[in-house]
């Protein structure tokens, strides 16, 4: 059992035990592990130092090193499963990547904390303890990434962030639970039921850059210059964190389609946080040329998006790919 640290609330130190304001990141490997009473017991344990970021500083390059140590891990037989220490801000993103780039059946669980290791009723190490747990358990094998926290495992395509600051942030809207986890004790609930990671067609292996994507976030009265910005900027494909299932003003639909017969790929997904937005529903997709994103929220749609393009899908494919995974 391995562990990737790579910073987060759960290696952060603050002044004080209940002082709110703290430094993420900051604490290694060994100081988390070594904070966890009988966590060498639940499995033998190797690890290292991955990175030491907020996961507000989780980029593309981070990921695609992420996946290739991952992979790497497995494929050498070095890992029967691995735990990755992540801040919660973006686990949801890494966790959702992993989920379609790793190749192999063996848990890849995700853990983090809200509050810093040095806080009165830290909840990092319980976590961790669970984290570890599940992924030394073959049981978790072949559902994907799971993130494993205050005492839920939630698959990584499903999961999102939903309070700023409680220690119960994480949920599953409409899909649920893969399982639960008490002090090691662990139940599963069920299988994620769309293709991940040895079963998803997407792989970073080799050269590979992830193209632009950018997320624009909509709102009444909403500028519709931002679309050409992000579109003269670069951007290979647009994110519309739409209003309600999805939807933008007409005049920011009217870009939409100009962007979109210049061939940059925009996916409408929605500000609200559960629920599908479905094909020409309120908006003309197939008038406008845009691709609806199901399931997905904004992040994890540009996620997939960006594995689409490096996969060079063209514009029917990509929505058949938001219907699949
Ligand atoms: N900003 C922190 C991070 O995502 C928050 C956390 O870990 O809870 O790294």
């Amino acid at each position: 059992m391995h562990i990737l640290a790579t910073g987060g609330t759960i290696a952060g130190s603050a002044p004080s035990p209940v002082d709110p304001g703290y430094d993420a990141g900051v604490l290694g490997f060994t100081a988390l592990v070594d904070a966890v009473p009988g966590l060498r017991s639940v499995a033998a344990l190797t690890g290292e130092q991955f990175s030491e970021v907020g996961s507000q500083d989780m980029s593309d390059q981070l990921w695609l090193k992420l996946a290739a140590r991952v992979n790497g891990l497995f494929s050498a037989d070095e890992a029967d499963g691995i735990v990755i220490t992540h801040g919660t801000d973006t686990a949801e993103e890494t966790g959702f990547f992993l989920h379609l780039v790793v190749k192999s059946q063996r848990p890849v669980v995700l853990t983090g904390s809200m509050r810093p290791a040095t806080a009165l009723s830290a909840d990092g190490p319980l976590n961790l303890f669970n984290a570890v747990s599940v992924a030394a358990d073959p049981r978790a094998g072949g559902r994907g990434a799971i993130i494993a926290i205050n005492d839920d495992l939630h698959s990584a395509r499903d999961v999102t962030k939903s309070s700023t600051t409680d220690v119960q942030t994480f949920v599953s809207p409409d899909a649920g639970l893969v399982g639960t986890a008490s002090y090691g004790r662990l139940r599963y609930f069920r299988y994620p039921t769309r293709p991940h990671t040895a079963d998803s067609e997407f792989t970073v292996e080799g050269e590979v850059v992830l193209p632009r994507v950018d997320i624009l976030y909509a709102h009444a009265n909403m500028p519709a210059d931002l679309v050409r910005a992000s579109a003269s900027l670069g951007a290979r494909g647009i994110v519309i964190a739409g209003v309600g299932n999805g939807n933008v003003s007409s005049e920011v639909a009217q870009t939409l389609a100009d962007v979109a017969s210049d061939g940059v790929i925009v996916v409408r997904s929605s500000r609200v946080g559960s629920g599908d937005v479905g094909r020409n529903i309120e908006m003309d997709d197939d008038g406008l040329g845009l691709v609806a994103s199901d399931q997905l929220n904004p992040q994890k749609s540009r996620v997939l998006l960006q594995l689409c393009l490096v996969r060079g899908l063209d514009r029917g494919l990509i929505q058949d790919a938001f219907y699949r995974y």
